[in-house]
């Protein structure tokens, strides 16, 4: 995982981020209103694991790595994958923390610029940075499954692309 997103991971986890429920807390924001979605109010659970945007792409990503990942607050979830192999958790770590960053980044670009990118381009930004970071990593596994999983993940790269 990279730092930054390592980072990111844990401000998350802290509830840390300046989402609009804490400026509003702050009284630095008037209306809070999702900069993703433009329904519901923004707060850290919203953005990662409620958001209708958020949602789309976390379930595009799951299909494509076949590990259903989380759908509210990730602590819980991430015991439970305390037993999975060191090499698969790794992996879904970075798949995980790929996610978060970059829907906290189209959060951010939304919020300052107005622009949305389609959630089908945010899946295969993160499914290409996944397989790459696989690669440079020499990220592989003795166990016959784990190895086949990733070498599925890593040909998937060009279905992802295509998905409509
Ligand atoms: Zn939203």
């Amino acid at each position: 995982m990279l730092p930054r997103h390592a980072f990111l991971v844990w401000l998350v986890a802290q509830q840390k981020l300046l989402t609009q429920d804490r400026l509003q807390r702050f009284g630095m924001v008037q209306v809070n209103v999702c900069y993703l979605c433009g329904v519901e109010e923004e707060d850290h659970e919203h953005i990662f694991f409620q958001c209708q945007y958020s949602e789309l792409c976390r379930s595009k990503i799951s299909q494509w790595c076949k590990v259903e990942l989380p759908r509210q607050h990730c602590i819980a979830w991430w015991l439970h994958w305390r037993a999975r192999s060191t090499c698969k958790k790794k992996v879904v770590a970075m798949i995980l923390a790929n996610f978060m960053a970059m829907i906290w980044w189209c959060r951010n670009r939304s919020r300052v610029d107005g622009l949305m990118m389609r959630p089908e381009m945010v899946v295969s930004l993160i499914c290409n940075e996944v397989i790459v970071r696989v690669g440079q990593c020499r990220i592989s596994s003795r166990h016959r499954n784990t190895q086949l999983w990733l070498d599925e993940i890593c040909n998937g790269r060009m279905v992802m692309v295509t998905t409509p």
